[in-house]
Order: C-alpha cells, then structure tokens, then sequence
C-alpha cells in the first residue's frame, strides 16, 4: 500500500490538481464558481474539461457519468465512453464542455412523482462543481444535480444546495448584527454509518434478504446481544482485512473515513468519516455506502445497510453530526469564551431549539421510510418523537433564562450585556443521553434518527431550511430594533420560553415518555404513513417556498415518491413472504412431519416407542396447519389494496404487515421444532455468528 498522504484524493480531480493542470486564470474562474456559486463562462469549461479528461485517461479512465442523486435509490450514472471518431479511421478521447457541464440521461424510469409528463421524459443534469469530479472503475464520475426541462428538481442534490444557500443567506444578516462581516456561512455534516457483514454464502441462500434486504422469517438465536461482547470488541481478522481495504478505497477518492469500529449486534460495525461541507457529505456518504458493497463482496461479505435485517437484534442507523460555521472558520455552535460570543452562540442555539420544535414533522418525515419504522421506537433507537437533549449545563442556562435568575453557580452570574455566561461545556459529551434523538454534543448536534440507508441529503434539507427560517424572523427582528442588547435578551428569552417543550433530558426510551410527550403536545408520529402527510401542510409549503428550495408541485411529487415507495416496499415484502412459505417453508415442514409419520408407521408394528414422534408430529402438523392458513391470510389482505396511495400506505400498515407479522411468527415457531437438515434457509444463528 502507498503511504496514505500519496494515496489520499489519488482518484480525485481536487483543486490541487486543477491547480497543477489548469491555465492560471482558469484555475481562478473555477475556484471562484466553486466558492462562490458564479456562472462558469463556457470557453472556461472546455478547458477545465479537456484537463479533466486527460487526468481521468491518465489515470486509467474510458468512461465518463454525470453521478446524480434521483428521488429513490442510492445513485444513478449513465456511462458514455470518451471516444470520438477520428478521420483517419481511428479514436481519440474527447470531453467538451458541454459534456462536463451538461448531460441528458434518459430519465423516464427515474420517479418524479407525477412532474414529468411521459412526453417530456427526459431530464438533464448539471454540473455542481463544488463536489470533486473522481474516478470509480475506470469512469470519470462528475457529481451533478438532476432537473426537469421546466426547472424542477428530481434529485436530492440540488434542494440540498438551495437550502444551503438559504441559511447562509440568513445567518450571514445574523452575524453582521454582531459586527461580523462574513461572505459564507456553511453547514457542515459527519454522518456515522453502520452496517452489518455477513457471509455471503448465507446470503445467497436467503431469498428474503436478497430481494428486501431484511430477513422476513428466522427465530432468534439462543444468542444476540445481551452480553454486549461485540461492542468494541476485537475485530475478526475477516472483517478486519475489509475494513483496511474500505478505508484505502475511501481514501483514494477523498473520502475522510476516520473510526472504524464494532457496534452492539453481532455482525454489525459503525465506519465514521471526517466531518466536511454538507453537500460533500453527502456526496461521500453516498459513495462511501457503495465502496462498503462492493469491497465487502471482494472478501466474501455481504454488506447489509437496511435498518432493520435482524429481528431481535438492534438495527442501523446514520448519525447526522451536523453544525455550522463561517467562510472565517468559526463554529457557530460552539460556545464562546467571551460574553459576546456566548450571546451570539445562545442565539444559534435558540434558532435551532424554536426549528426543531416547529418543524419536528419534517425531521420525522426526513427519515421516514418502511425499513426505519421497524427502528424507530424500538428500543435501540431513538423513538419516533422528536425531541432534544442538550446537557445539564445548557440546561442550567436555559433554566435560568427561562426564570430569569442568574445561574447559582457565582462563576456564572449576570454578565454586563445582560447576558448570561456560558460555563465550560465539556466537548463530546454526546455519551450522557444516548437516547435523545437530537442531541447537542459540546459543538454539534447529532440527529439519530436517520436510517442507515439514508441519503442525508433528505435530512439536511429539513434543518438547514427550518433552521433559515429561524434565523431570519431573529434578523428581521433584531435588525429593526433600536437597543440591539436589549432585543436579543427578549427574543432569546421569549423564544426558549416558547419553546422549551421540546428539551428533554430523560431517558428516550422509558415507558413514561411517550405519554409526557403528549402532554407537552409534542408529535409522536408512529409510521411513515402517520408522519408523511404532514409534509404538505400549510405551514411547510410556506417554509420552502419562502426559501426557494421546493415549491408546491415539488413538494406534493417528493410526498407522492415516498408514499409509492413505501408502498412498493411492502408489496414486495409481503410477495416475498409468500413465496418463501409456499415454496421452501410449508415444503419443508411437511417434509420433516412425513419423515415423523413414516417413522412412526414403521415401527408401531414393532412395538417400539413412539411417543416422541408421535408428539412431535402432532405439534409440527398443527403449526403446519396454522401456518398455511396465515399465508392464505396474508395473500387476502392483497388482494383488496387501495386505489389511493396514502390510503394504500395505510392499509400496508395496518393490515398487510400484521398479515406478514402473524405468518411469521408461527414460522418462526417451526423453525425450532423442525430439523436443521429441513430448513431451508440458514438461521439467525448461522447468518450472526460466523467465524
Ligand atoms: P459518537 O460515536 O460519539 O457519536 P463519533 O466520534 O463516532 O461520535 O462521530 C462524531 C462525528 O461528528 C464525526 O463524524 C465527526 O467528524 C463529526 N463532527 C465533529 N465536529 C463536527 C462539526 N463541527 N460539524 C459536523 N460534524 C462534526
Ligand atoms: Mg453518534
């Protein structure tokens, strides 16, 4: 292996190589589009892309795609190869600027959610040349955004910037306010990722987690995690190997992969990269969950990344670290030392506390998918309610805001502004609550509750334009205010007052919470069919309007797209339930009871015991019975589906998984009386425990 500085960014066109091989003045009309947003001039990106193009060829490249983000699934690459038709019969490797800023793919199978007419199929995709071009399996990749020809989004990506754009906007009028001139303010992301590696032999032997990604029969192994030896544990060898040839893959492509490490199900283990710009992020964390399957099959892995593949066993999920800082390098939610910056970080912090209470739809609507609703509110992951946690010495503070009483503590009295003093808040104390699901970790906050097969985008979309929005009522506010101090110390105190209810410092996964929850008015929006309507509520079409990142048409195709895949999700789930029971499980289970049945007709003429057969067979024949008629249950239950889709999401809910639930655990049942030899898939045990 190279040393990891040489290979660091090897397969990325970054700005040190845009440096070393562009023309000087066009190195700088780049950067200045990458900094700033600013049309690139067309005689510019024919250059950038003829260099683009030589150093992707030297590099070993054939191929380019414009990498996107389209509404479902994890990325989406047309591949053209750089070959142009010479005169005199033969090729040569060409890349204009138009193909690098501009490309057409065929989109008429992405989902749009009802924005395209099918006439109008094509969409086209853009350049985003804020994300580094790099090169995966001998293509160029080029990260881009993806439109309609009318201009709607069908992508992640470019609502993602737009909402970027937005609390930049905002925040930049906030900080000059407190006398800071700043060009930029940026959000910046590190997502944890788990996943879980299992042998892909088994793998190939599970149809269920083949076509769903989740196992969807198994009884539980007479091990799981309750000693909690896998969590931090030693790492097998196997996994070990992965996880040196991800990170050398990851870094290759820039990708700042940083922590590697076990987690509390066996099998499953967390990689966590540097945190960097949102939009980045984002990029990477798609890319990183691709290079995750891919390497995994080169060591006889299958990586997992569905939230829920295990009953039993906790699932996984994606930690949203996510703060914001300036073009000077300031983190905005760190607390400062002086009296003045902590009045400025208490502000931040307020715009987040009011967003997440007045937008907890939209956090929960940002995961809500069928894989992570079998997570939420399970107890291993935060629980559907939205709530957040920020540490009993923030608490003391707002406490003490709210009250309007100087903190007891004398070091932290009264200060001159009228402000109180920030103590000392102890960095990374993410470890207090891990039950909160947005959690203030000593400069950051952590949301919880993506899934693992997120991409972020959708979250970040959420917070940094609910977010926007806090931020500019404060600056409207403020800016019209004729005793600056004095209207700070009103707002910040009204607003936490109004919104304090959202601050919970318990535990998140007590049986008590859910009902103090209510109390407090707080939403508890059990299911992706509870949570998905609200997407379109007034209050929220207003939200991203207000900020040009979604208009209604958008909004009301983004609720259509997710609603449709949730109903997909679970047809196929329950298709596959089926047809694992009809052709493997109820096969098998007859088997075995006529393998008992013949045994016991050969030997009662002999007079031999046959007691235990005789018992067991009693027993495998009525759970046989039982079992094929909650399969004949669960194909009823689809056959009367509901026109409309979120009638339709319903009804999934309610009545096709408990259907698939109910076969499930008479299976489940079988499978432990049955013998090992007849079962047709391997068992949690086999798939968990491997060696
Ligand atoms: P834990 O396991 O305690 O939740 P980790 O140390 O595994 O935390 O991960 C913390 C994540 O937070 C890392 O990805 C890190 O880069 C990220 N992070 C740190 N500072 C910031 C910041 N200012 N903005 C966004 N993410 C951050
Ligand atoms: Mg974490």
């Amino acid at each position: 292996m190279k040393k990891v500085p040489e290979l660091f960014g090897s397969m990325v066109f970054n700005e040190a190589v845009m440096k070393e091989r562009l023309p000087k003045d066009v190195f700088k009309a780049l950067k200045k589009t990458r900094e700033t947003g600013a049309a690139l001039d067309p005689a510019v990106a024919n250059i950038v892309a003829a260099a683009m193009k030589d150093w992707a060829v030297s590099n070993g490249a054939t191929h380019y795609t414009h990498w996107f983000q389209p509404m479902t699934g994890i990325t989406a690459e047309k591949h053209d190869s750089f070959i142009s038709p010479s005169a005199d019969g033969r090729v040569i490797m060409d890349f204009s600027g138009k193909e690098l800023i501009k490309g057409e793919p065929d989109a008429s199978s992405f989902p749009s959610g009802g924005l395209r007419a099918t006439f109008e199929a094509r969409g086209y995709t853009a350049w985003d040349p804020t994300s580094d071009a790099f090169i995966k399996d001998n293509t160029l990749c080029i990260p881009t955004a993806f439109c309609s020809y009318t201009g709607e989004v069908l992508d992640k990506k470019t609502p993602l910037l737009r909402s970027m754009d937005a609390i930049s906007k905002q925040a930049v009028r906030v900080l000059k306010l407190f006398g800071k001139e700043v060009q930029r303010v940026t959000t910046t992301v590190g997502p944890e990722q788990e996943y879980f590696l299992i042998n892909r032999e088994d793998y190939a032997k599970r149809p269920d987690l083949i076509l769903t990604g989740r196992t969807l029969f198994g009884a539980r192994s007479p091990k799981g995690q309750e000693l909690e030896d896998h969590y931090f544990g030693s790492i097998r060898p196997r996994v070990k190997a992965f996880m040196e040839e991800l990170d050398e893959e990851l870094w290759k492509l820039g990708i700042y992969a940083k922590t590697e490490h076990n987690e509390v199900a066996p099998c499953q283990h967390e990689l966590a990269p540097i945190f960097s710009t949102t939009n980045i992020a984002a990029d990477h964390n798609q890319l990183t969950m691709e290079v995750m399957k891919k390497v995994a099959q080169k060591h006889g892995f299958v990586c997992l990344l569905h939230e829920k593949p295990f009953e039993g066993v906790n699932g996984s999920g994606k930690h949203n670290n996510w703060s914001i800082s300036t073009d000077t390098g300031e983190n905005l939610l760190e607390p400062g030392k002086t009296p003045a910056s902590n009045a400025q970080f208490l502000l931040f912090l307020t715009a987040v506390i009011k967003a997440v209470d007045e937008y907890q739809d939209l956090l929960r609507i940002s995961v809500a998918t069928a894989g992570n609703d079998h997570r939420l509110g399970a107890n291993e992951a935060p629980p559907a309610i939205v709530s957040m946690y920020i540490g009993d010495e923030l608490q003391a503070v707002v406490d003490a805001l709210v009250n309007g009483v100087p903190l007891q503590n004398a070091a932290l009295g009264e200060m001159d502004t009228g402000v109180l003093a920030i103590p000392n808040i102890p960095r990374d104390n993410s470890d207090r609550n891990r039950t909160s699901p947005f959690a203030f970790t000593g400069n950051k906050f952590e949301f919880r509750m993506p899934g693992s097969s997120l991409n972020i985008a959708c979250v970040n979309i959420m917070l940094n334009t609910a977010v926007a929005e806090e931020l500019r009522l404060f600056a409207d506010e403020l800016e019209s205010a004729s005793d600056f101090q004095d209207a700070l110390n009103t707002l910040v105190r009204r607003e936490i007052k109004a919104h304090q209810k959202i601050l919970f410092n318990g535990n998140g996964y007590g049986a008590e919470w859910p009902a103090e929850a209510e109390k407090r008015g707080l939403l508890n929006l059990r299911s992706t069919p509870d949570a998905i309507p609200h997407y379109t509520d007034e209050k929220n079409l207003q939200l991203f309007a207000r900020h040009g990142v979604y208009s209604e048409s958008e909004m009301r195709s983004r609720q259509e797209i997710v609603l449709a895949e949730y109903n997909k999700t679970i047809h196929i789930e329950a298709l596959t339930s089926l047809d694992l029971l009809r052709k493997s499980i109820l096969p098998a289970c007859l088997a075995y009871s006529k393998t008992l049945a013949d045994g016991i007709a050969i030997k009662s003429p002999l007079h031999l015991p046959v007691e235990a057969e005789t018992k067991l067979v009693e027993k495998v024949s009525q759970l046989t019975n039982q079992l094929y008629e909650k399969a004949e249950q669960l194909e009823t239950t689809l056959s009367s589906l509901p026109e409309e889709s979120l009638e339709a999401a319903r009804y999934y809910n309610h009545t096709v998984l408990p259907a698939m639930e109910a076969a499930r655990s008479v299976a489940d049942q079988l499978e432990l009386c049955v013998a090992r030899e007849y079962w047709p898939m391997p068992s949690y045990s086999d798939l968990l425990f491997y060696i």
